[in-house]
């Protein structure tokens, strides 16, 4: 052992041979800052160079070294020049197939030259081939195999060789194992727990594996090495989200003890009993309320499963208790019709509610501004607007945010902060509209306790679901003539792919004409986003009463929207929409008793990635089975939107591979948190970098 060396966090990298000025730049553009960075590098893949395979023993796919002897080789003219070779080694031969060749080059692959070739092997006209492989001349003085390890390949960029990067993590790896520190943040006891292999060792094994090594472990990034350094990247970020929840537990927040009377009124009224799960739910964020510190939880339900009445329910505890709640939806569709449910549920009770939106006249807007500061409007129902103005609360304890497809952790906290008077921030229920996928809402949602609502009312059948070209058109407006003459109703869907609500609504104008042409005995209604208020409303509610029969509309009723005795859906250009819309809109019918059917209508041709999606929404009804579908297709980053990648991109681990992983690495940091001697610090430094410092947000 030498001298005590820095630990390599503060070890620059112009201590590395052959880092100079320009290559310190473009190390920077890989992210690379100092030693450790190095050795956080890790390969994308490997080779193996270690052993020289026997070609009879080939298969197509590998990559791999042959020693063998060329037995002819042949210039030949295809559509291009090109040189080939045939080989053997005595088990089997195989052709070396140039493009590239000089004169020269083409006389060294001489009948009984020694060569020995490294590359991919592939199935060709002739049997196996290598397309220009690296070959080498072999004699007397060749060495049997230099290298003794798997050859990593790691992830570069412009002006950055391969070789350089060897060089470099080779370095970084000799002063690793020479007294140079990378401190093992993970400690013992939960190594051993976890049967986690020591970190130096690991980055050893992932930089360097020897020979023995499974390849198709590496390859597949369940090898022990790479399980250590994922485990550890899981568990930080699982610790950075259980410390935001501490902090979160640490602020005050009004106790909300009521007896239950308000809410087993408004039950008792219902023509339906609630499901045994929405009862869970909601006993479960009661008692959450009952605590001193503000709730955080996050209640998933299927489309249709009835998270409304637990909103209901749930702010009843809150009014009874003496605080005011607040609703808020994502579309003002959605929030008029919260505020009509409530007002239709709350008032008999003698609730009052009121209403914000952005499009409310100067006039009313003061009036309702007026109620909820002096504390007469109980509840309030409006739109995410509602707390980017100067809206003053009496006495707030509760914060209902519906239907919020994505919801990063940077906008629950900005919302906590406004909610927030005299130091006392007030409880907070999110309800998605989407399920989330388990992996994702474990690591994206890791702050929040979660309830699920995992059972629908009864009596729902599930919603037929077809997937037909457009050039059937026609067939399609006579089910919905076929509907509607059985006394039941119909949404039609048009979807451009324009951004444009210019455009949106033009088609949707255009198709409402059409459609009210081809069906004159149906009436047709139309709401889209460019619409007035007033008239979106009208035309919402001639469709609710049953006025009008069929409802052409843009993708604004896309969630929330509540019509019982709507059974047909049908939505045009079905191809171009995510899973999650096409879940959502589809969940618009089947939300009575009736047999519903969903129309997904597609201009073809459809490509690999629409035929795949239209497919699941065949197959399935069940918004957690889609929710995992629509991972397993786009992947967390897409899932969840772009607001919060931040917080799923992960250097290592992978949710789709790593997920086997997620429980112990939540336990895990629940057990380092117990250990309250550590500090988490260099821990969340190292794989969430500086950026993410939730601990004191
Ligand atoms: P979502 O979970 O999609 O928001 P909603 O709250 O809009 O679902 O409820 C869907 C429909 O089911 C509504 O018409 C609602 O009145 C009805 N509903 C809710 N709970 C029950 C229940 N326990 N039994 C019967 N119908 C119910
Ligand atoms: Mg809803």
């Amino acid at each position: 052992m030498s001298a005590p060396r820095p630990p390599l966090h503060e070890t620059p990298l112009t201590a590395l041979k052959g880092v100079g000025p320009k290559m310190l730049e473009k190390l920077s553009k890989l992210g690379l800052r100092n030693v450790q960075d190095v050795l956080f590098h890790l390969p994308l893949r490997y080779q193996d160079r270690t052993r020289i395979a026997r070609i009879g023993s080939l298969r197509p796919g590998e990559e791999t070294t042959i020693d063998c002897v060329v037995e002819q080789s042949s210039e030949v003219m295809r559509r291009r020049r090109m040189l080939l070779v045939r080989v053997s080694d005595g088990t089997g031969w195989l052709t070396l197939r140039l493009f590239h060749f000089s004169r020269a080059q083409a006389a060294s692959y001489a009948r009984g030259v020694h060569l020995r070739c490294f590359g991919e092997v592939r199935p060709g006209p002739n049997g196996l081939e290598m397309v220009h492989p690296e070959t080498r001349r072999v004699d007397e003085s060749t060495s049997p195999l230099e290298e003794d390890t798997l050859t990593p390949i790691y992830p570069t960029t412009e002006g950055v060789h391969q070789l350089t990067l060897r060089s470099l993590t080779e370095q970084a790896l000799a002063l690793l194992n020479d007294g140079g520190r990378v401190t093992e943040l993970l400690p013992e006891t939960l190594r051993a727990r976890y049967r986690l292999d020591d970190l130096a060792a690991a980055l050893n094994d992932i930089h360097r594996p020897p020979k023995e090594t499974e390849l198709h472990l590496l390859a597949d990034g369940t090898h022990p090495a790479q399980r250590r350094l994922a485990f550890e990247e899981l568990m930080a970020h699982a610790l950075s989200l259980r410390l935001l929840r501490q902090q979160t537990q640490r602020n005050p927040a009004p106790e909300i003890r009521d007896t239950g009377t308000l809410a087993r009124q408004l039950v008792d009224r219902l023509p339906f009993r609630p499901t045994n799960a929405q009862d869970r739910v909601i006993a479960e964020t009661v008692a959450d309320m009952r605590r001193a510190w503000p709730m955080q939880r996050l209640v998933q339900g299927d489309v249709g499963s009835g998270k409304t009445l637990v909103a209901v329910c749930v702010a009843l505890h809150a009014v009874e208790a003496g605080f005011q709640a607040v609703v808020m939806a994502p579309t003002e569709l959605l929030a008029e019709q919260h505020y009509q449910n409530f007002s239709t549920w709350l008032e008999p009770l003698g609730i009052p509610v009121a209403w914000l939106s952005g499009k409310q006249k100067v006039g009313t807007r003061r009036a309702a501004l007026e109620d909820i500061a002096q504390g007469r409007a109980r509840v309030v129902v409006g739109t995410h607007a509602l707390f980017q103005t100067d809206v003053a609360f009496d006495d707030l304890g509760l914060v209902i945010i519906d239907e919020q497809h994505r919801f990063g952790v940077h906008q629950r906290l900005a919302l906590r902060e406004k909610g927030a008077r005299d130091g006392r921030y007030p409880h907070q229920l999110i309800m998605t509209a989407t399920p989330i996928p388990r992996t994702l809402a474990m690591t994206a949602y890791a702050d929040l306790d979660v309830s699920v609502i995992d059972e629908l009312p009864p009596g729902r059948t599930p919603v037929t679901t077809v997937v037909i070209p457009d050039s059937r058109r026609d067939e399609v407006m006579e089910r919905i003539r076929g509907a509607c003459s059985e006394g039941r109703q119909a949404y039609w869907v048009c979807t451009l792919i324009e951004e444009s609500e210019v455009l949106q609504a033009q088609a949707a104008e255009d198709t409402a004409a059409r459609l009210a042409e081809v069906l004159p005995e149906i009436r047709v209604a139309l709401v889209h986003g460019r619409m007035k208020s007033a008239d979106k409303e009208a035309g919402m509610a001639a469709f609710k009463s049953g006025e009008t029969g069929l409802l052409v509309a843009t993708t604004v009723i896309e969630v929330g929207v509540d019509v019982p005795n709507a059974s047909l859906m049908v939505i045009e250009n079905a191809e171009r929409l995510g899973l999650a819309q096409l879940h959502q809109l589809r969940g618009r019918v089947g939300r009575g008793t009736a047999a519903s059917a969903c129309v997904l209508m597609y201009h073809p041709p459809l490509s690999q990635g629409a035929k795949d999606r239209l497919g699941v929404m065949r197959e399935s009804n069940d918004g957690f089975v889609i929710a995992q579908k629509d991972l397993e297709i786009r992947g967390p980053g897409e899932v969840l939107g772009t607001r919060q990648t931040g917080m799923v991109q992960f250097r290592i681990a992978d949710l789709g591979r790593d997920a086997v992983l997620l429980d112990d690495a939540r336990d895990a940091a629940d057990a380092f948190l117990d250990l309250s001697e550590i500090d988490p610090t260099p821990l969340l430094q190292r794989w969430l970098g500086d950026g993410v410092r939730y601990g004191d947000v």
